[in-house]
């Protein structure tokens, strides 16, 4: 993909990195044991560490760190034996400590990748700069009136993986593929639960924009979007923004700024503090971070398959478009469905089953695949009901759909409701031969034009209830009519 601006002066492409905030699906927080369920009591999972107690001392979370490791190698990314974690110094209400324990010199995850599946069944590899842990802040809480803001420390200390892109995106539509394929690899990792409405998944989108072949421009951050739509809408309000600034003689100043989903516009939020003022220095109260020996290995050995592999596999093991595999692998549980529905059915079809009626159907009831009415068996023996010619394509959708409401096996539907298609041709011959008796002007009319032969099928479908098969149809009646 190419996105571009035309401006008065020219052609304006863009450039985009994010930075995304995963929060690590632990327990406990990152350096005290307090809980991190969501939606807790404000203030009932704080230990003194979190609340920044004077003469509290932190003690790292070793699961915490295990999922940064998963993460990192599931981004096929170098992982850092030794990492340093540091104190990174402002003031937040929110922020008790008065700094940050965060890693800035030395991460624990370096250089990876991460692969997009292009629109057009290609493939875009963009880099990923590098992965370290961190704290969450607390939260202000200013809508409870009173004139007052309250603080919530509950999220105060949770454990953050902060994944940086390099800045390699160049379409808005380029970052939401980014953030899915992101969200997915995290989700079959188990690492982070991906949910951007908790706000266990947020990103910061870092855009400029630049005439091609031109160095970078000043790049803005667009801080805190927290849904896959705006993160599209935030970044091409953005690029438009600068390229109006750039072309009237202005430059662009780097900033953070907020994105108001409801206007759908940025608007500066502060200048862009540089490294310098957080006085980064490691944090005295921790050592550095040295991983054993064959911490990575241990992990390593137990890497589920991961997207990419397998989108690749349902490709060659079950003859997939890259589209469809890829629709198919976008979650896990929906693999797993597939793959037992197609063990049972047509691979193809299973696919074709899957994507088109039954995600249309869950869609409508509000629901996903893991409380899908009908059971990936039971799909899986629908289609065999088809093959082995019981059913026609048309009526195999009406057991489906009642299969969806009532959740009853396939078999069991077209047995107790009769619907079974019919292939016997004595029955068929005869309700043609009576057709063609009673109908003499439509037997001359479809003799002189065969294409119109539908009409004779048609009649019969509505004679059977839609139950016989309408390829031994054609072939009676063409056979009858001397077509
Ligand atoms: P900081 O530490 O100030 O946040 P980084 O160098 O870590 O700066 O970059 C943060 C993000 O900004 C990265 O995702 C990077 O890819 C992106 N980025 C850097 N330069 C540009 C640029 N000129 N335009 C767009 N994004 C950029
Ligand atoms: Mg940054």
């Amino acid at each position: 993909m190419s996105w571009t601006i035309e401006g008065n002066t020219g052609t304006w492409e863009i450039v985009v990195g994010l930075e995304v905030h995963a929060q690590v699906s632990s327990q406990a927080k990152l350096f005290s044991g307090a809980a991190t369920a969501y939606g807790a009591e404000p203030n009932t999972q704080v230990s003194p560490v979190d609340a920044g107690m004077p003469g509290m001392l932190p003690v790292v979370n070793a699961y915490c760190v295990e999922q940064a490791v998963r993460t990192g190698l599931g981004l096929k990314a170098e992982i850092n034996k030794v990492s340093v974690f540091e104190r990174k110094n402002y003031f937040y209400p929110d922020l008790p400590q008065g700094y940050q324990i965060s890693q800035y010199q030395h991460p624990i995850v370096g250089k990876g990748e991460l692969i997009l599946d292009m629109p057009d069944g290609t493939q875009r590899p963009i880099g990923i700069t590098r992965l370290h842990l961190e704290q969450d802040a607390g939260k202000s809480i200013h809508d409870q009136g009173h004139d007052t803001t309250l603080i919530d420390l509950n999220r105060s200390g949770v454990a953050l993986m902060e994944i940086v892109s390099e800045p390699d995106i160049r379409d808005p539509e380029e970052a939401v593929l980014y953030m899915r394929k992101l969200r997915s690899i995290l989700r079959y990792l188990g690492t982070c639960d991906g949910n951007m409405e908790e706000g266990s998944l947020r990103c910061d989108a870092n855009v400029s924009v630049r005439k091609p072949g031109q160095p970078f421009g000043t790049r803005c951050e667009i801080k805190n979007v927290n849904s896959m739509r705006f993160v599209a809408r935030a970044i091409e309000y953005e690029a438009r923004r600068q390229v109006d600034i750039l072309e009237s003689g202005g430059v662009i100043e780097q900033e953070t700024r907020l994105f108001d989903s409801v206007k759908g516009e940025t608007r500066s939020m502060r200048s862009k503090e540089e490294a310098h003022d957080y006085r980064y220095f490691p944090d005295p109260d921790l050592l550095p971070l040295e991983l054993p020996d064959d911490f990575v290995e241990q992990i390593k050995a137990t890497l589920p398959e991961l997207p990419d592999e397998k989108r690749a596999r349902f490709m060659t093991e079950y003859g997939l478009s890259s589209y469809d595999a890829g629709v198919l692998v976008a979650e896990r549980e929906t693999s797993e469905y597939y793959e037992e529905a197609a063990r049972h059915g047509d691979p193809k079809q299973a696919a074709n089953w899957i994507i088109t009626e039954l995600f249309g159907q869950l869609n409508k009831a509000g629901k996903s695949i893991t409380d899908s009415p009908i059971s990936a068996a039971d799909l899986g023996k629908l289609l065999s009901l088809i093959k082995d010619g019981t059913l026609s394509g048309r009526l195999a959708k009406d057991v489906f759909a009642i299969m969806f409401e009532t959740g009853d096996a396939p078999d069991k539907i077209v047995e107790e409701r009769g619907m079974k298609q019919v292939t016997d041709t004595g029955a068929i011959e005869a309700i043609i031969d009576k057709l063609i008796a009673d109908n003499p002007g439509q037997v001359a009319t479809v003799q002189k034009n065969p294409k119109v032969a539908g009409w004779f099928t048609g009649q019969v479908m509505k004679a059977t209830g839609g139950k016989a098969n309408p390829g031994v149809v054609n072939e009676i009646v063409a056979k009858k009519l001397g077509l």
